[in-house]
C-alpha cells in the first residue's frame, strides 16, 4: 500500500478528517487517513467521549462517542488506507505527487489535506515526579469509562467547565467526589459552580496537589498544600487531572505553511500557501472562522472538491448531491 499513490492523504482522524474521508470516497478518490492517536475521533474521543453535543445539525443531542461511531461508519464507505498511532512528520514534493513521511514510513499521495485540529495534543500535567507511575490506572486526564469510577473515592483537579462537569456527573456513581482547585475562584460557568456548590461534591480551594502516595499504579492518598505551607492529606482511589491541554503543531510547523497563532491560513478553497496542500477544521484560520464541529463539516467538501480539481482539473468542482450518487433503497 505504501508504494501506491493515493489521491488524497488526510492528516488527522477527528470529525473533520473522518467526514473528509467519506467525502473523498463519494468523489471517487482513493484516500489514506493517518492519525497519531490509537483511536479515531480526535478531540471527541480524547477529551469528551461521554458528553452530549447539541449543536450538530440533524442531531438534537448526541454523545460525542456516538457521533464518532457514526462518522467512522460513514468514512468506511471510502475504504481508506487507515494508519493509527502514526504521526506525520514531513513531506517532499516529487514531480506530480508528494512523499509524506511519518514516524513509521513513507507514503505517496497526489494531494494532502491537513485536518490536524489543535495539533498533536497532550494533557497538561501536575508536574510531580511520580505522576507517570499512576497514569491510566488511577490517574486520568479524561473520563473515558464511567464504570471505572463507580463506588470509588474520586478527586477531580481543576476549576474549568470540564472539571466541574465531571465532578457533577461522577458524584452520581462514585462513593465520594472531591473537587480541588488551586485558586479560590472558578473559571467554569457560574451555573456549573452553583450546581457543584448545591451538590454532595466536596469543594477544596486554594490548594495544590504536592504529593501522590500509593504503589503499583494505585493511588492511596494525596497531599494537598496551601500557599502558607499547611498540608492536608485526603484519600483518593481515582484522580482526574483536568488542567486542559497543551497542543502543538509539532512537525507541521516546519513545513513552511503560512500560520497565524498556531493555525494554518487558508483561502476560500481551503488551500494553504503550498500548492496541493489543503487544510480544514479547527487547524485553519480565515476571516470569519469559528472553530466548531459543524464548520469542519462545511469545510471538508470544499477542501476535497478543490483537492480533486488540483490533480484532475477536468473534474467537476460542484459535487453531485449524495441523493444522486447513491442508490435510493
Ligand atoms: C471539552 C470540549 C467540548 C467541546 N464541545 C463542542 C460542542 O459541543 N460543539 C462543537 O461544535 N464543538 C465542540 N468542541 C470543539 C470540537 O471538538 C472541535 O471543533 C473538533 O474536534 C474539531 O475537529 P477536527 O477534526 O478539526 O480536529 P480534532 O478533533 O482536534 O482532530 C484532529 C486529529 O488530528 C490528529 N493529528 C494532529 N497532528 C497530527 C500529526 N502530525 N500526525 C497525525 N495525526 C495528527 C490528532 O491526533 C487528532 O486526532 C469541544 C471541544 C472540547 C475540548
Amino acid at each position: 500500500m505504501k508504494d501506491e499513490i493515493v489521491d488524497v492523504t488526510i492528516i488527522g482522524g477527528g470529525p473533520t478528517g473522518l467526514f473528509s474521508t467519506f467525502y473523498a470516497g463519494m468523489r471517487q478518490m482513493s484516500v489514506r487517513l493517518i492519525d497519531s492517536l490509537p483511536e479515531l475521533g480526535g478531540q471527541l474521543t480524547e477529551l469528551y467521549p461521554d458528553k452530549y453535543i447539541y449543536d450538530v445539525g440533524g442531531f438534537p443531542k448526541i454523545l460525542a462517542k456516538d457521533l464518532v461511531s457514526n462518522l467512522v461508519t460513514q468514512a468506511q464507505y471510502a475504504e481508506p488506507d487507515l494508519h493509527l498511532g502514526e504521526t506525520v512528520q514531513s513531506y517532499e514534493r516529487k514531480d506530480d505527487h508528494f512523499v509524506l513521511k511519518t514516524d513509521q514510513g513513507e507514503y505517496l499521495t497526489r494531494t494532502i489535506l491537513i485536518t490536524a485540529g489543535v495539533g498533536a495534543f497532550q494533557p497538561r500535567k501536575i508536574g510531580l515526579d511520580n505522576e507517570a507511575d499512576f497514569e491510566g490506572i488511577s490517574l486520568q486526564y479524561a473520563v473515558r469509562d464511567l464504570e471505572k469510577f463507580r463506588d470509588q473515592d474520586v478527586v477531580v483537579l481543576g476549576g474549568g467547565d470540564s472539571a466541574l462537569d465531571w465532578a457533577l456527573m461522577l458524584q452520581e456513581l462514585a462513593k465520594s467526589v472531591t473537587l480541588v482547585h488551586r485558586r479560590n475562584r472558578f473559571t467554569a460557568h457560574e451555573t456549573s459552580v452553583q450546581q457543584v456548590m448545591d451538590s454532595p461534591v466536596e469543594v477544596k480551594t486554594s490548594l495544590n496537589v504536592t504529593e501522590i502516595k500509593g504503589e503499583n499504579g494505585q493511588i492511596d492518598e494525596l497531599v494537598l498544600t496551601a500557599k502558607d505551607g499547611t498540608e492536608e492529606v485526603i484519600k483518593a482511589d481515582q484522580l482526574i487531572v483536568n488542567f486542559g491541554n497543551i497542543s502543538s503543531l509539532g512537525p507541521l510547523k516546519e513545513w513552511g505553511l503560512e500560520l497565524e497563532k498556531n493555525s494554518i491560513k487558508v483561502n476560500a478553497h481551503m488551500e494553504t500557501n503550498i500548492l496541493g496542500i489543503f487544510a480544514a477544521g479547527d487547524i485553519t484560520t480565515f476571516e470569519g472562522k469559528v472553530k466548531l464541529i459543524a464548520t469542519g463539516f462545511g469545510e471538508a467538501p470544499v477542501a476535497i472538491s478543490y483537492a480533486k480539481s488540483f490533480y484532475d482539473p477536468k473534474s467537476r468542482l460542484q459535487p453531485k448531491h449524495s441523493t444522486s450518487v447513491f442508490k435510493q433503497d
